[in-house]
């Protein structure tokens, strides 16, 4: 079998290619090229003047969690651990509570997400049976200064929150991908 020899050439080992002076000039020049057809053109400049200049958020970015309440008014949330069980973060703690009359749903007495320690998954909302636990507030986390600010608790969450169109009893018609 015959083979295949490809010379390749060896590199220009002159002085004047070992200083670097040719590759460090050609390496300012496009810097500068770039440097001044943003100061003069603004074209191509992608980036912006945050927080004064803020990007539309794509439609499922998934941002700061939020509950949402019942057509009574009430938290959907029936504390079924669903959501704290699949985080894989471990970042939700629920601690469940019995309404008087125990034919209705349980209800979260606490509900409290760290999101300092939140990955941002969003498997708790999949995870939800009950459109109860969203991210689609369309707040970005911001940073906390003090670890005690992370902790989002449910007046906070439910500040975030809205009525859900899902209908009680898990029908869904009318939510986009649901039948
Ligand atoms: S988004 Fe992920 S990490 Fe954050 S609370 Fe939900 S499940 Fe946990
Ligand atoms: S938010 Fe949803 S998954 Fe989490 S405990 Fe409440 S009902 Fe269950």
């Amino acid at each position: 079998m015959a083979v295949t020899v490809t010379k390749i050439p060896r590199p220009d080992r002159s002085l004047w290619v070992q200083s670097y002076v040719p590759e460090v000039m050609r390496g300012l020049s496009i810097t500068s090229k770039q440097f001044f057809k943003n100061l003069f053109t603004k074209k191509d400049v992608v980036t912006i003047q945050y927080p004064e200049v803020k990007r539309d958020y794509p439609e499922r970015y998934r941002g700061l969690h939020r509950l949402m309440y019942r057509d009574d008014g009430q938290v959907r949330c029936v504390a079924c651990m669903c959501c704290s069980t699949a985080c894989p973060a471990n970042c939700i703690h629920i601690e469940a509570a019995e309404h008087d009359d125990t034919s209705i749903e349980k209800y979260p007495a606490v509900f409290v997400i760290d999101e300092l320690r939140c990955i941002v998954c969003g498997m708790c909302v999949e995870a939800c049976p009950c459109d109860a636990i969203r991210m689609d507030s369309g707040i970005h986390t911001h940073p906390f200064y003090e670890r005690d600010t992370a902790f989002f608790d449910k007046p906070a969450l439910l500040e975030l929150g809205g009525p859900s169109v899902a209908h009680q009893g898990g029908d869904m018609k009318g939510v986009q991908g649901h039948h």
